[in-house]
């Protein structure tokens, strides 16, 4: 059948919506006798109505897509650049987050890595610029260290560790939060360090670490392992030191300021008050080579 042909006789209308549907076209499906109401009534070409439908749908289906990809981002809600107080974060300027939010350093593999002390914001700020980086259209996967190094490990046992790094290789950015807490065998390690190996200089890791460089050893047990890791990581990086107070603690004493004479006893100021206990003596930030940001 041409197209000339159906253009002689009436085509089916009544057949459109499941014309529509086999087309996978649902916006069309959904605005096309609204846009056609307003195509009779004011006088519209047939080419100005199907261009304003072929819109939509695009238009749509971009908003479909970036929904589907925030979906499978895993990021947690909430932690987004709109709910991120900057000032609380001094020491990194906003146009600085806001130029990670942009997204450049992603298109040469580069790293953003984020160390201080538990509560100082680096999983906000890291889930943050992995949202932003969503609606710019990036594929982004949110994972703690430990979830991902278990599902590795388990691919591995599986004989499927090579497909399981080949569907990371999808995402633009893998964020990484809690590094610390991997645990310190020798296999867990391996798949970690496979990973950082692999990503290397072709698609970029944002991580979360309470502990600096110099306790990474910890991470990866192996001296010859940790440096080859933290080399790779760190030779095209952003790197953001955040040794700061804990933002629910100060949220808390905030609050008390407020109220005075009451108690800074809220759940948050003690939960911090036991985390920051093991991280009081925070004072060597990064390794002697990196100790200053570095954007390459
Ligand atoms: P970290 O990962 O460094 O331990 P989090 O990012 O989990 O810290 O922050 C602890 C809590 O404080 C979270 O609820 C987080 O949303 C909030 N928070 C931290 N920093 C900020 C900030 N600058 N603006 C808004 N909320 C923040
Ligand atoms: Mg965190």
């Amino acid at each position: 059948m041409t197209a000339r042909s159906t253009a002689a006789r009436a085509a089916d209308v009544h057949a459109l919506p499941a014309m529509l549907t086999a087309l996978r076209l649902p916006s069309f499906h959904r605005h096309w006798t609204t846009l056609a109401q307003c195509a009779d009534t004011e006088g519209w070409p047939a080419a100005r109505f199907l261009a304003a439908l072929a819109e939509v749908e695009l238009a749509e289906r971009e908003t479909r897509r970036i929904q589907r990809h925030l979906a499978q981002s895993c990021l947690p809600g909430g932690k987004t650049l709109a709910t991120f107080d900057f000032k609380a974060l001094p020491s990194v300027p906003r146009a600085r987050i806001e130029a990670l939010a942009a997204g450049d350093w992603i298109e040469t593999g580069a790293n953003l890595i984020a160390i201080g002390n538990s509560g100082a914001g680096k999983t906000h700020l890291l889930c943050a610029i992995g949202h932003a980086l969503v609606e710019a259209g990036r594929r982004v996967f949110y994972t703690r260290t430990t979830d991902l190094v278990q599902r590795l490990q388990a691919a591995r046992r599986d004989l499927v560790l090579e497909a399981a790094l080949a569907k990371l290789d999808r995402f633009d950015l893998i964020i990484l939060d809690d590094i610390g807490y991997a645990q310190k065998d020798q296999a867990e390690t391996s798949v970690l360090f496979e990973l950082i190996a692999r990503r290397y200089e072709t698609r970029s890791l944002a991580i979360a670490a309470n502990q600096p460089f110099s306790a990474w050893d910890r991470i990866f047990p192996d001296k010859a392992v940790t440096v080859a890791a933290i080399d790779r990581l760190v030779h095209h990086a952003t790197i953001l030191e955040m040794n700061i107070d804990s933002y629910r603690r100060r949220a808390a004493a905030d609050r008390t300021t407020v109220k005075i004479g009451s108690p800074a006893t809220t759940t948050d100021s003690l939960a911090d008050n036991q985390h920051q206990s093991g991280s009081d003596n925070f004072a060597n930030t990064s390794a002697g080579q990196t100790k200053e940001d570095t954007t390459t």
